[in-house]
């Protein structure tokens, strides 16, 4: 563990990244003795899925086999000791480029050999109108796999075992305190990063990476502007046991007035609800007793009490006119699985909200996952983001090493416009 320094000298602020949006994280700290801090290659703060991902791929990375990698992470270690027969509320829509990420890192075999559901179709649905999208793959690839998160987050856990030489990880290990390098150093200053724990220990760092989440202290600390603004709604989630068994490989969602409901399948009998509405309808639909709740979700799905006759005559006009001027083969709508029973305790509740970080990379310090973006969970997209951040910073770390370059060379130029650009391409998908 990192030796503690005590002698801290607080200057007036950084000239280098100015004052605006520091948080209370931020300090402007000159280090005396700071040679008896660890330096670190690179610090991971934040060990949620992507920040785990992130120190995962780093130790896996051939390029980086004599860096010294810390991951922090402030809750506890999460391994799964027995697989439950239950599945959990929480899961992700994993998408076959993050499988391929996961795979790269030894993960998603793991997460094969416990439990995923893939799925090869996805029905898209207005509750108000006829209005249908449809994807499907006809070549019968999977389209996306509903995987619960703390399989994935065992998966990468082993994997980070795996590493356990380069890698070295933290758990119950908070970052209190972060302090940013003189760009006028003095002699006695450290050119890195340092990073201050809950149990007043420091470290130093080269680059500091912040996978800590939507409310990221990197970011606050490195004053790093966010754009952000909440839906005003929370997602219920659920798992759900079906009527009959079936095939169970489509995604399904349908918008209705007050937002969309997703039904993501798990199994050939069970699948998983993320319904995001009205806070107060959501607190409604978590305390109603179970069969109301069932009777809610299959009203929702089947209902046409939104229908009206004019929103149906002018889609079934705009429709027919749309197919005289591109005739396109109409895939036939399906209709949903209904919904027998919930499982005793799943349903929850999380307030949902959008964040967008102004700049992803500073120097010595980039952001990924949810510390730089936040989205909507209706498109499934969060943690596949993330996992596209990893992959674009992981190429330009790579190449930065296996030339004998500083990791932070070229970060900014070379790593905002790719990052920007999976956002972009994520967010029109
Ligand atoms: C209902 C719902 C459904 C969703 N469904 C999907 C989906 O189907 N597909 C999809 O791609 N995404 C989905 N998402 C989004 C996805 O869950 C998030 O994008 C993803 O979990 C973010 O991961 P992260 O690691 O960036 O952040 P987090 O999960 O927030 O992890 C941050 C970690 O940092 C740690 N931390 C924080 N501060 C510190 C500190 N100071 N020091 C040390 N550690 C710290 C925390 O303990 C935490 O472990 C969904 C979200 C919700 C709410």
């Amino acid at each position: 563990m990192a030796a503690r320094v005590g002698a801290m000298t607080r200057l007036p602020c950084a000239r280098w990244w100015g004052t605006a949006g520091l948080g209370p994280l931020a300090a402007c700290r000159r280090w005396a003795g700071s040679s008896a801090d660890t330096v670190y290659d690179v610090v991971v703060s934040g060990g949620g899925l992507v920040g785990a991902a992130m120190a995962c791929a780093l130790g896996h990375d051939i390029h980086f086999r004599d860096k010294k990698i810390l991951l922090l992470e402030a809750g506890p270690k999460k391994v799964l000791e027995k697989l439950s027969d239950t599945y959990s509320n929480r899961v992700s829509s994993i998408s076959p480029g993050s499988a391929t990420l996961l795979s790269s890192l030894g993960a998603w075999d793991h997460i094969c050999n416990m439990r995923c559901k893939a799925f090869r179709r996805m029905q898209v649905w207005d509750s108000c109108s006829e209005a249908l999208i449809m994807f499907d793959r006809d070549n019968l690839d999977d389209m996306g796999y509903i995987v619960e998160n703390d399989i994935i987050m065992h998966a990468l856990t082993k994997q980070l075992e795996a590493v356990a030489d380069r890698v070295k990880v933290l758990y119950r290990s908070k970052a209190v305190g972060y302090a940013w390098p003189d760009p006028f150093s003095m002699a006695d200053s450290s050119p890195w990063v340092t990073i201050t724990l809950g149990d007043g220990s420091t470290l130093q760092t080269k680059l500091l990476i912040g996978a800590d989440g939507h409310n990221s202290g990197v970011r606050q600390a490195a004053g790093i502007q966010n754009v952000s603004w909440t839906y005003d709604q929370s997602a219920v989630v659920a798992t759900l046991h079906l009527s009959e068994a079936t095939e169970n490989n489509v995604a399904w969602q349908r918008f209705l007035p007050s937002g969309p409901i997703a039904l993501l399948p798990l199994s050939d009998t069970l699948s998983s609800l993320v319904w995001s509405t009205s806070h107060d309808h959501a607190a409604e639909l978590v305390s109603m007793d179970e069969e109301e709740f069932v009777d809610a979700i299959n009203s929702a799905f089947w209902s046409d009490a939104n229908h009206t006759d004019f929103v149906d005559s002018a889609s079934t006009m705009l429709n027919y006119v749309v197919s005289l001027l591109k005739p396109t083969k109409v895939s036939a709508r399906q209709l949903p699985p209904s919904i027998a029973k919930v499982d005793a305790k799943s349903r929850t509740l999380f307030p949902l909200g959008l964040g967008h970080a102004a700049e992803y990379v500073r120097p010595r310090v980039a952001l990924i996952g949810d510390a730089a973006h936040r989205v909507h969970p209706l498109a499934g997209q969060g943690v596949n983001m993330g996992f596209g951040d990893i992959s674009s910073l992981l190429r330009h770390l790579s190449t930065a090493a296996f030339n004998g370059k500083d990791l932070d060379n070229g970060l900014c130029q070379q790593v905002s416009a790719p990052l920007l650009e999976t956002v972009w391409m994520t967010k029109n998908i």
